[in-house]
């Protein structure tokens, strides 16, 4: 029987090439619902090449375009982010691929989770917001979440098979776009430079987080909740080849690594076909043409962003959704030419140090977090 996907954020980077995943493998998958936030055109083209039962969009002024571009089909049309956290949670969903980006996809991640959906998961910001909720109602209602994200798609690869407690994670980190920046120019940063990821295509707002490696803040969180592993266990490394995707080290010294071409569509197939593996027609990976992998440690000065991550998961509660609400916000001011680059980190900590703190939230105070950190964060920005 095939797999039926609601696919969430189906017209960004993650989404678009889950559809590739998909119409290579007909026989085995098939799209009951489609979301996105405010890109109709490609929501609708979508939604009739994968004769999807529903297109939701979440942008309500949107939804009239939508529907008049899908009058000839038999595909519902829904608007607004309850509609989102509905398909996540229908009776007809085997599969929920989230690849919302930011907070948004906190909600949906919970509501499959309820409904014991099965989580191809690469909206990460679900278990940097809530990751004890997340964690904790999967246990609860069984449902499996498996990583899109490709280090811990890599992690989750490593252990297969293993049952023997880990000594460490080592997740590996490209550096991103200012990785050959200096330090003293990185406040004269512009958007488009930081844009410009050396190994990765990717969508705006993860390609600025990886540049400041709040990306890779909010991997090692991601690690901390997927794999139950503490801070003192989660290790980042710079490897700028981006070869190796992270590796796992066991109590006797092994290592073992994953590792292949940078390439979303690994991770993705394999987070909808675990325990199996997609055929795909990709040519073999050439040894020859990558001589050097080469390894060194993070510039933690460079980089604040990691180890204020590293606090917050450390402090636990709702500081980490702080620092996610605080980041969107002004992530999303300096691709609008709104702040400069330093201004994201300073923005994080001073929404930090003034938010409150909710040691056990629920999913109220986690919004209340959330608006609060984005009040925050504009409030310096002067936005
Ligand atoms: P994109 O920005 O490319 O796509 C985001 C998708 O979510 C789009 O479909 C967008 O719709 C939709 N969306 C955005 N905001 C909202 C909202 N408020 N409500 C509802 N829908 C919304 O992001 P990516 O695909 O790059 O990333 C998705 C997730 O995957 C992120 O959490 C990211 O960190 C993670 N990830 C991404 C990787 C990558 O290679 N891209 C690698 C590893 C992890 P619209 O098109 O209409 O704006």
């Amino acid at each position: 029987m095939k797999q039926r996907i609601a696919l969430l954020g189906s017209t960004g980077s993650i989404g678009v090439q889950t559809l590739d995943i998909v119409r290579e493998n007909a026989d085995r998958f098939e799209i009951v619902a489609l979301t996105a936030n405010r890109n109709w055109q490609r929501l609708a083209e979508q939604a009739v090449e994968f004769d999807a039962d529903i297109a939701v969009i979440a942008d309500e002024s949107k939804y009239t375009l939508l529907k008049e571009a899908l009058a000839a089909y038999p595909i519902k049309v829904y608007a607004g982010k309850e509609a989102i956290a509905q398909c996540a949670a229908a009776s007809n969903i085997d599969v929920v691929v989230n690849a919302l980006v930011g907070y948004a996809g906190f909600e949906p991640t919970l509501a499959a989770i309820e409904h014991g959906k099965k989580i191809a998961l690469a909206n990460k910001e679900s278990l940097v917001v809530g990751g004890e909720m997340v964690m904790r109602k999967a246990m609860e209602h069984r449902a499996p979440i498996v990583p899109i994200d490709s280090e811990h798609s890599a992690i989750f690869q490593c252990l297969v098979g293993e049952t023997s407690p880990l000594r460490r994670l080592i997740i590996t980190c490209s550096g991103g776009s200012l990785r050959d920046v200096p330090r003293e120019q990185l406040a004269n940063v512009t958007p488009e430079q930081a844009l410009r990821h050396p190994q990765w295509n990717m969508g705006a707002k993860i390609t600025i987080d990886s540049s400041t490696l709040v990306n890779k803040g909010f991997e090692v969180i991601e690690a901390h909740w997927l794999f139950g592993c503490e801070a003192d266990h989660i290790s980042v490394i710079q490897h700028p080849q981006s070869i190796i995707h992270s590796m796992v080290e066991f109590e006797d010294g092994a290592i073992k690594a994953q590792l292949g071409s940078p390439d979303m569509h690994t991770p993705i197939s394999f987070a909808l076909m675990y325990p199996q593996r997609a055929v795909r027609r990709a040519e073999s990976f050439n040894f020859a043409e990558h001589p050097a992998l080469t390894f060194c440690e993070i510039d933690r000065i460079k980089y604040p962003a990691l180890d204020i991550a590293y606090d917050c998961m450390r402090r636990g509660g709702s500081a980490a959704c702080t620092m996610n609400g605080a980041n969107e916000v002004a992530v999303a001011a300096f691709l609008a030419h709104r702040c400069g680059y330093l201004d994201i980190v300073r923005a994080i900590e001073y929404a930090l140090s003034h938010a409150t703190f909710v040691a056990h939230p629920s999913v109220e105070e986690y919004a209340e977090c959330d608006r609060e950190a984005r009040e925050l964060a504009a409030k310096t920005l002067n936005l």
